[in-house]
């Protein structure tokens, strides 16, 4: 299926974790800026050198620097369907995006501020294949191994509560304008992410 589907949502509205179920179940290409960013950081190239300390404060970096960077990769890896995650962010961001791209659908998950710590501060990443873990609420089979591939499970560095309140900060100003640009396209649509993910991803595909 060729889609180009948007997930907007709050840090730890579960945006990561739907997009893996939708790739799986649609075969769509995945793809996560924050993902993109950290293997950046990761590799240590100039790129991820600057924007490093950037993602530690949980703020949002040189705008047109990263919108180049994740629309080259989209451009390169996926140009005919993909499901963004974290991207577009800004209002520039969404702009830029529509330059290149007409979007079949956005996908606001939407989870009241007050779940989110508890969320964040239990989740765990895989190094390798970037899979979703939470330390009491999905707990891998043994104990810091991914059950997809094996790889090692970390807890990022800006999952962190003073972090976390940051990006819900920077969520309210700079992403809720992006929510307000879809909608006004008549491309939005809401799920309430306040439940189990079975529930979220059913509404999703009930959406599609
Ligand atoms: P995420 O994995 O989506 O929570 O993103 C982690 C961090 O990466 C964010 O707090 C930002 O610092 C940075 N980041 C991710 N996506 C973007 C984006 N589209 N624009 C700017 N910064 C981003």
């Amino acid at each position: 299926m060729a889609m180009k589907l948007v997930l907007i949502g709050p840090p730890g509205s579960g945006k990561g974790t739907q997009a893996s179920r939708l790739r799986e179940r649609f075969g769509i290409p995945h793809l996560s800026s924050g993902d993109i960013l950290r293997a950046q950081v990761a590799e240590g190239t100039e790129f991820g050198k600057k924007i490093k300390q950037y993602m530690d404060r949980g703020e949002i970096g040189p705008a047109e620097l990263i919108t180049e960077v994740i629309l080259d990769h989209l451009g390169r890896t996926c140009p005919d369907g993909f499901i963004l995650d974290g991207f577009p962010r800004t209002l520039y961001q969404a702009e830029k995006l529509s330059e290149s791209h007409a979007i079949n659908a956005t996908i606001l998950i939407d989870v009241p501020e007050k779940e989110i710590i508890s969320r964040i501060s239990g989740r765990l990443s895989c190094r390798k294949c970037n899979s979703i873990y939470h330390s009491t609420n999905k707990p891998p089979r043994q104990e810091n191994v991914c059950d997809a591939c094996g790889g090692p499970l970390f807890h990022r560095q800006d999952d962190n509560e003073e972090t976390i309140l940051n990006r819900m900060r920077v969520y309210n100003k700079e992403t809720r304008p992006v929510v307000d640009f879809y909608r006004k396209a008549g491309q939005l649509h809401a799920v309430n992410g306040a439940r189990d993910a079975d529930s979220i991803f059913a509404d999703i595909i009930t959406l599609l």
